[in-house]
């Protein structure tokens, strides 16, 4: 059974691809330009500036890779060398003494004139104290050569890429305190809607907690960007443009709620008036309505209210946006195949992203897909996706987006 066709919907929906590829292309056009030079422990998160060449040969001679012996392979006749010198991590050997070995531990220079060292395992000290090898040796076995990860000239990071605990380890182990990192993206957060209350406020007859304005601010801050929590704003014209006039000096506004073309969708007039609109209607769920567009100036996203919708959208799309706009290339999130642990027996004619876990290997999808339940996503693992006109049955292959990836 496929309902996409009958629809006849579709076609007027916005692949998600699409408005993806458009709202990098508007990314483009306005990136980060400006950058700021951080030391390594704070970069965490942030996008490099410029390419990052090695100065060092790393390792910057030949080490040790095991606690043993070293030596001249050509000097081992069977008879049980002499140990002429020990050396640990953090010494410099003298050049091997033809004729002998030397005690080596893991991380060690090899004296020059050793071309191999031998395991300690491997190794029979003698009564007189001389060295007996028992197996077979090679050329070269357990040393790390001068050079085998970087060379000095090397490009070891590409501007653009994103600094986690792993490029963090690597710059330091070229020796650099510090790198020049994209300056923070500015981000403001507003949740509209008469009906929303911050925690710890007592809720009225019809009135909701604000969830959506902690997850965001929360995971901005995650992907490196500044926040500018603007709060809660209430359903009325002349407060959105005033808002939206105090805003003036960040990089994007990012609002949720009020896209619906609704009565309510005072972002789309405040934008159409003084500035540019496009309202997208989206081939996904949850999501669908999302707004793009400039106040004045300044790039304004309007996400979906609904929480499973604000998360899915920032996900899928502002938060590549995001990361273009300090240069990131890579931006679309991990993706991998897996045998569906359910069925999906009516297609439908928007993409859905289901709230999942992977089970044994199969994935599994959240009870209440409802959009407006963020428990869904507390549960899930990840985001399981179902294209747009697909029916499955049990152990299709569908794709899995880990949230891991995405809130990183
Ligand atoms: P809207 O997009 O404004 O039509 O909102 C869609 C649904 O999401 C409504 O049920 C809203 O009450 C709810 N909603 C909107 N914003 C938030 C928010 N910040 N936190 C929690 N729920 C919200
Ligand atoms: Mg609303």
């Amino acid at each position: 059974m496929n309902r996409a066709g009958k629809t006849g919907k579709t076609g007027s929906l916005m692949p998600v691809e699409v408005a993806l590829a458009r709202l990098l292309e508007m990314a483009e056009a306005s990136p980060i330009v400006e950058h700021e030079f951080l030391p390594l422990a704070r970069v965490e998160g942030r996008v490099l500036a410029e390419d990052l060449v090695s100065t060092l040969d790393l390792p910057p001679w030949p080490n040790s890779a095991m606690d043993g012996y070293a030596l001249n392979l050509a000097d081992w006749t069977g008879t049980p060398l002499p140990v002429s010198q020990k050396v640990f991590a953090g010494q410099f050997p003298e050049p091997l003494q033809p004729g002998t070995c030397v005690r080596i531990f893991t991380g060690a220079p090899v004296p020059a004139g050793a071309d191999c060292v031998e395991m300690q395992e491997n190794a029979e000290v003698q009564a007189d104290g001389c060295v007996r090898f028992v197996e077979r040796m090679t050329v070269g076995q357990n040393i790390r050569p001068q050079g085998q990860e970087t060379t000095a000239g090397e490009l070891i990071l590409t501007a653009g890429t994103r600094l986690g605990p792993i490029e963090q380890g690597l710059c330091a182990s070229l020796g650099c305190a510090g790198v020049k990192v994209v300056r923070k993206v500015r981000v403001a957060v507003i949740s509209t809607g008469d009906e929303l209350v911050e925690p710890g406020q007592p809720l009225g007859p019809g009135q909701i907690y604000n969830s959506n304005r902690v997850v965001l601010c929360s995971w901005l801050q995650r992907l490196g960007c500044e926040v500018i929590d603007a709060g809660i704003l209430p359903d009325d014209l002349s407060l959105t443009r005033a808002r939206l006039t105090d805003l003036q000096d960040v990089d994007l506004i990012l609002s949720t709620g009020g896209v619906s073309v609704g009565e309510a969708d005072f972002l789309g007039i405040a934008l159409r008036e003084e500035g540019e609109l496009a309202l997208w209607k989206l081939a996904i769920k949850p999501g669908k309505p999302l707004t793009f567009g400039h106040f004045r100036n300044v790039p304004v996203i309007g996400l979906p209210g609904n929480p499973a919708s604000t998360l899915v959208t920032f996900a899928l799309l502002a938060r590549p946006y995001l990361l273009r706009r300090q240069g990131v290339q890579g931006v679309e999130p991990l993706k991998f195949p897996v045998p569906a642990g359910f069925a999906w027996p009516v297609a439908g004619n928007r993409r859905e992203y289901l709230r999942g876990r992977l089970e044994q290997g199969r994935a599994i999808v959240y009870r209440n897909q409802s959009s407006g339940v963020l428990r869904s996503a507390a549960w899930a693992d990840g985001l399981v996706e179902v294209l747009e006109g697909r029916t499955l049955s049990e152990g299709d292959q569908v794709a899995f987006i880990p949230l891991s990836d995405l809130l990183g």
